[in-house]
């Protein structure tokens, strides 16, 4: 049987000064926060994971990444995950025990808090993902993700192992690996230093709960449309004034739940 995690990052082999062991290499620098997948397509890792920032901060062992495939742990010879839904309808269902054989695998050598190491099934049932949650994940050591195929997973799997479920929004998908690499994304592009500019992280759309003002770069005129002058002005105190006066405006037309919140928000801290 092939080993059924794999951990992606860091394998590059570097000139160094010294000779070293290559299989005693941690993979990820011991403290970095890791992620460990749990998925029937192991192949679909990193994905966009492995591109541009996110991708450069894993080689640098910024962050770690282990897919845990499924199918090692099915049943039989045929390595069977799945079964047909008690009580009948379409479509199968994850077995609980094949699930609960990998969800094991995942939890050696790491924390059982689940401040410090969540544990978490990507479900359209599960709570809405937010920036909020992004943040709190990236302050664990790392975490645990189940994604699901066809109808989803045996309900007795998430209760006996105290799953959180969390969504990435109102819709369904075929799988949870699109869903887990979304919110690996939002996450790991929150933890130190793997952003290069450590404001990027703070200023954006959600971080104030307000959506972002627009932004323009060259040419300062495009198409008979040019840039507010304001941005061209060189007054810092008046361009502030402008980008927040253009997130209020963004967030009341756009997002009247999240103009709410901000709003009972400020009234309270006054
Ligand atoms: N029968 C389920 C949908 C299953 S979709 C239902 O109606 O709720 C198959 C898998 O895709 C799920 O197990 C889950 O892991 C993943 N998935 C689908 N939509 C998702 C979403 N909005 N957020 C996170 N994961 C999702």
């Amino acid at each position: 049987m092939t080993t059924p995690s794999k951990s992606h990052g860091q394998k590059s082999i570097r000139a160094t000064a010294q000779p070293r062991d290559l299989m005693a290499q941690p993979l990820a620098k011991p403290k970095a926060w890791q992620a460990r997948v749990i998925t029937l397509f192991p192949q679909a890792f990193p994905g966009l994971l492995g591109q541009s920032v996110l991708g450069n901060a894993l080689k640098d062992g910024l962050w770690g990444l282990d897919t845990i495939d499924l199918r090692p742990f099915g049943e039989g010879r045929h390595r069977n995950v799945d079964d047909t839904p008690a009580g009948g309808g379409a479509g199968m269902v994850l077995r609980a025990d094949v699930v609960a054989r990998a969800l094991d695998e995942a939890a050696q050598g790491v924390p059982h808090e689940c401040a410090q190491w969540p544990v978490v099934y990507l479900s359209p049932r599960g709570k809405p993902f937010d920036q909020a949650t992004a943040r709190q994940w990236s302050k664990a050591q790392g975490m645990t993700m189940l994604c699901g195929r066809f109808e989803g997973v045996d309900e007795r799997v998430l209760e006996e192992y105290q799953v959180q479920e969390v969504s990435l929004g109102d819709f369904v998908l075929t799988g949870g690996e699109l869903a887990a690499q979304a919110m690996i994304d939002a996450t790991v592009r929150l933890l130190p230093d793997v952003l290069g500019n450590a404001d990027s992280a703070i200023d954006e759309s959600f971080s104030a709960d307000l959506l972002e003002h627009p932004h323009y770069t060259k040419p300062a005129s495009w198409r008979g449309r040019d840039i507010p002058p304001v941005l061209l002005s060189g007054n810092h105190a008046e361009i502030e004034r402008w980008r927040r006066a253009q997130s209020e405006r963004l967030t009341r037309e756009r997002r009247p739940d999240l103009w709410q919140e901000h709003a009972a928000r400020k009234a309270d801290s006054t």
